[in-house]
């Protein structure tokens, strides 16, 4: 049986502080007034002027020759993925990795690759680990092709991969002949963080997108760059997949608004994700996780009760939040305020001390 996503129980009251991700912000006036004024054309025929102010944009940001606009990130990992690899090719990534555990299987119905599913803390993995998953180019193994690292790393907690790990990691995929692919969903919450410029975190990628949907507060769209070549073939299965749109430099626009006044204020997000995290940690039992970045994991076992629980506890007092793996998630985002943070370490101290 395959779920839809859960409707809220009737007469649960209103969310007033949702802290379930960095996906549920709503587009602001503001931008909503540069989506109104945006020229658009027709996307599909690259004569949409606001698409390729933004693709020219990003792919200046990122340090890639070219880019191309694409609905969500998932579409960006399904694109990227068919353009690297054949149908039998191996993909290297994290156990964790967003192609592996939430594209619906994509990578297998669509690509026909597999992923040989490497482990590590908190969603990342070394050089050594890198190195022992190397197959003998034999004709019984697979053709390894792809190497896929997720900046920052979404299950493993919005941990920051180091930029010295990247380095050693992809000198292993060029030694290797092997293409390398950066899930940049958050990538601009790790450069934010790091102070990190965006085109030397991803320099050694052969591909890297961001989401526009993800803290930057766009109501959908992501940015795929790469190559001419790399762009050029991405084209193809854009088409294929019904990715070609058409004025969707109303979208565009709302992007480039982004990246002019949502980028530099992630510092606020993580500032909020650490003091909840200083906060959950005075309270008895709650086991936190030090965010390097926007996602606030932790566990309440110890506190006599289990993440669903407490969960569905805050739910009935207006408070949103996530369970991955077991674990608690809040996610801060641009519509999360410092009060909010306090009103809800004050909740959860309150439940569990019931
Ligand atoms: C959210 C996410 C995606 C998918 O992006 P959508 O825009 O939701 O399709 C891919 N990778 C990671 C790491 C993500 O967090």
């Amino acid at each position: 049986m395959v779920h839809a996503p859960a409707r809220a129980a009737a007469g649960s009251p209103s969310i007033r502080i949702n802290l379930y991700s960095d996906t549920q912000t709503r587009p602001t006036t503001a931008m909503k007034n540069a989506m109104m004024a945006a020229e658009v054309g027709d996307e599909q025929h690259g004569d949409d002027p606001t698409v390729d102010r933004l693709c020219d944009r990003m792919a200046q940001l990122l340090g890639k020759e070219a880019a191309i606009f694409l609905p969500s990130g998932t579409m960006c990992n399904v694109v990227a993925l068919n353009t690297h690899c054949r149908a039998g090719d191996e993909v290297l990534a994290h156990e964790t990795a967003h192609i592996l555990t939430s594209e619906g299987g994509s990578h297998a119905a669509i690509a026909g690759v597999q992923i040989n599913a490497l482990r590590g803390p908190r969603g990342l993995f070394d050089a050594d680990t890198l190195r022992a998953a190397i197959r003998a180019r034999t004709r019984y193994a697979p053709p390894q092709t792809l190497l896929e690292i997720e900046q920052t790393a979404n299950i493993g907690g919005g941990a920051i991969w180091p930029l010295a790990t990247l380095g050693e990691l992809t000198a292993i995929a060029r030694s290797e002949g092997w293409a390398t692919h950066m899930d940049g969903a958050r990538l601009m919450n790790a450069c934010i963080a790091s102070g990190i410029k965006p085109a030397d975190m991803c320099a050694g990628f052969d591909s890297v997108w961001l989401d526009f949907t993800k803290g930057l507060g766009a109501p959908l769209g992501a940015v795929l760059a790469g190559s001419h070549d790399f762009i050029g073939r991405a084209w193809r299965w854009k088409q294929r997949l019904g990715g070609s749109m058409r004025q969707a430099g109303i979208c565009a626009a709302a992007c480039l608004y982004a990246l002019d006044h949502n980028v530099e204020r992630l510092a606020d997000d993580h500032a909020n994700a650490r003091s909840l995290a200083a906060g959950l940690r005075r309270l008895p039992g709650v086991d936190v996780e030090e965010p390097d970045t926007n996602l606030v994991f932790f566990d309440v076992v110890r506190a006599g009760t289990t993440a669903p629980a407490l969960q569905a506890a805050l739910r009935a007092e207006g408070i949103a939040t996530s369970v991955l793996g077991g674990r608690m998630r809040a996610c801060t985002h641009l519509d999360v305020s410092a009060p909010m943070i306090e009103e809800t370490i004050a909740a959860i101290g309150r439940i569990i001390g019931r």
